[in-house]
């Protein structure tokens, strides 16, 4: 048996790593939520600014139900066809829509479609939001179905972070098979540490 599967065995964590979805809230967040919650684990919310402000309660209830939730622009766009005055107020405005729902003040951005460079970097950071992709591609988004997005799960590794998005039922049904493999392999969902972007014990 590897040290690994010692450790995990006793029951103690080895690693954190961290579940995200992206694009929400939306129809089916109140089932995400549910989901996550039954199986006892937070996750890290990429929230559109549009989304957000169109529904301002759903991210009183993201946060209600002690997810992190972050900044994933306002209107999805592109974001490196935009000058960088666009791309600031696609960011400032998302945070706006936030903290108007109840979210707290993010300290993430992931960029819509992972696209991103040094500009859009800068950008971020100068509205203390780290940019941010991912280690893992779930591929819900590309037709991948529960049972392959339970798969791309396995890889994930102690610090890593998953992409997925909260619009696809496979995915939401994916959620207890992930966490109990999860499990198995000593790994626990945490925060991701707005410092490194990599996945860490929560500490709030
Ligand atoms: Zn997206």
């Amino acid at each position: 048996m590897t040290d690994a599967g010692r450790e995990a065995e006793a029951g103690k964590p080895i690693g954190y790593v961290a579940l995200t979805f992206d694009d929400g809230p939306n129809a089916n967040t109140s089932a995400l939520l549910a989901a996550l919650r039954s199986c006892g684990v937070r996750a890290t919310l990429f929230n559109t600014g549009d989304n957000a402000s169109s529904d301002p309660s759903l991210v009183a209830a993201e946060a209600a139900a002690g997810m992190w939730i972050g900044n994933h622009s306002f209107s999805h766009p592109h974001m490196l066809t935009l000058s960088s005055d666009e791309m600031r107020d696609e960011l400032a405005r998302t945070q706006s829509a936030i903290q108007a729902g109840g979210g707290g003040t993010p300290r993430l951005f992931r960029p819509p479609f992972g696209e991103t460079d040094g500009r859009l970097e800068s950008v971020a950071a100068s509205l203390g939001l780290l940019d941010m992709t991912w280690d893992v591609d779930s591929e819900d988004w590309n037709g991948a179905g529960t049972e392959a997005i339970v798969a791309a799960a396995d890889r994930l590794q102690d610090g890593g972070v998953m992409l997925m998005h909260d619009r696809y039922a496979t995915t939401i049904a994916a959620i207890p098979k992930i966490v109990a493999n999860l499990t198995r392999r000593g790994l626990r969902p945490g925060m991701i540490d707005p410092a490194t972007g990599r996945a860490i014990a929560p500490r709030a």
